[in-house]
């Protein structure tokens, strides 16, 4: 305890430690923090969803049919007709044969790429040796960095969205059996990955092609359905795994998985989080399914969404700040070192604006940012008074000129 103790003083005594606030309301454009309104930047209910009236009253509906839990994890009394229901769902949004769902996203990435590198004996064979290697974008999702440690395999890191370091490592690795794994939408950075470029590569050099869907499920491509949409691509036939989370537009919890029927039932399986924890309570799948109506009968959402979030990031690159190539409803604003960061939030704060900074080890060291959001549902006024507020304190932090 004393080392843990010692941790403590030396962040609480730098001012490092998070700010964590307390949130009244749920996750729309204005919430309330100690007592006093402040406008929401940093929602990850992109579309708006977590309180759309649809998809409350089928949450509602389904706790009163199911009750509030599964009542136990998926391979015994948890199996739910209606966890069926939303994996064939899901499925079929994005153009997969078949999915498996898990409890959270993190526990996606963590049991998938174990399941599918760790090495492995079933009976008398000794599957996925200490000879796979593991190609992960720099920038990748925390979740899985962690599901590629936690494989035991050699893990390559290749420059973030840089297809020739890609492709020199994968050459370098040509004889071993590989996986290649990036996000779709860069948590955060918000752009898009050239997945199209990185599948033709996959298939080249004859390697398993993982895509983490999170932040693109719902927002990008024509129909919302993620990034192979955008870039005309399909599961299994161009990319082998599709993983998003429910976390962020469809505003629930949980993650799942879609490709061939084949990998969906190993990985039910093998995959040690998905066997060893307890289902999701029967309200999420029911709000997810019609979350997933909602995303193809309301496509205004998402245009509403690209608009207000590129208007976003063309008048602060105009004022001057990075936006670090965002392309998304992600918008970075580049700060630099931590303590600039926490400043610039807590004056935005200050201005009744909600824009918590992201600091290593969420991002690369010396890049603290603020990570805004922008929702479907913020008015423009909302936006400008964002604007306004980084312009003012950008200039006294001396971050513009
Ligand atoms: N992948 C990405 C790209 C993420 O941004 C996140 C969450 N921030 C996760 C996975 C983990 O998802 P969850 O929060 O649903 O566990």
């Amino acid at each position: 305890m004393k080392r843990i103790e010692d941790i403590l003083r030396y962040v609480e005594g730098n001012h490092l430690y998070p700010d964590l606030q307390v949130i009244e309301g749920g996750a729309e454009p204005e919430v309330v923090i100690d007592g006093k309104k402040v406008l929401m930047f940093s929602s990850n209910s992109y579309l708006g969803l977590a309180t759309h009236p649809k998809i409350i009253t089928s949450a509602i509906e389904a706790t009163k049919k199911y009750g509030v839990g599964a009542g136990g994890s998926r391979m015994l009394s948890g199996n739910l007709k209606i966890h069926r229901d939303y994996e064939l769902a899901i499925a079929k949004f994005k153009g997969g044969e078949d999915a498996i769902v898990f409890s959270t996203g993190y526990q996606t990435n963590l049991g998938v790429i174990t399941a599918l590198m760790s090495p492995l004996k079933v009976g008398p064979y000794d599957f996925f040796r200490r000879r796979s290697v593991i190609l992960s974008d720099e920038l990748n999702h925390a979740s899985i960095v962690d599901g590629a440690k936690a494989s035991k395999q050699k893990v390559v890191v290749y420059k973030h969205c840089d297809m020739d370091d890609l492709e020199k490592k994968l050459k370098k690795f040509k004889h071993r059996r590989k996986l290649v794994v990036t996000d779709g939408v860069f948590s955060m950075e918000g752009d898009i990955a050239p997945l199209d470029k990185i599948a033709t590569l996959c298939k080249k050099y004859n390697s398993l092609l993982m895509v983490d869907e999170a932040h693109a499920t719902g927002v990008i491509g024509k129909n919302g359905h993620g990034t192979l949409e955008y870039f005309n691509l399909k599961p299994t036939v161009d990319v082998d795994i599709v993983m998003g989370t429910h976390s962020k537009a469809l505003s629930s919890v949980g993650g799942f998985v879609v490709g061939s029927k084949n990998l969906i039932k190993y990985l039910r399986i093998a995959s040690r989080p998905y066997i060893f924890s307890a289902a999701l309570p029967p309200a999420v799948s029911a709000s997810l399914i019609t979350s997933l109506r909602v995303i193809e009968s309301e496509p205004n959402l998402r245009i509403l969404l690209n608009k207000k979030s590129g208007d976003l990031r063309e008048k602060l690159n105009i004022l001057g700040f990075d936006t670090l190539g965002s392309q998304t409803q992600i918008v970075p604003v580049l700060i630099g070192e931590d303590e600039q960061a926490i400043e610039f939030s807590r004056m935005l704060l200050d201005k009744g604006i909600y824009a918590p900074c992201v600091r290593w080890p969420a991002v690369p060291k010396h890049q603290a940012r603020l990570r805004l959001t922008v929702m479907s549902t913020h008015s423009d006024n909302q936006i400008a008074y964002l604007i306004k507020c980084c312009e003012s304190i950008g200039k006294k932090l001396k971050i513009l000129p």
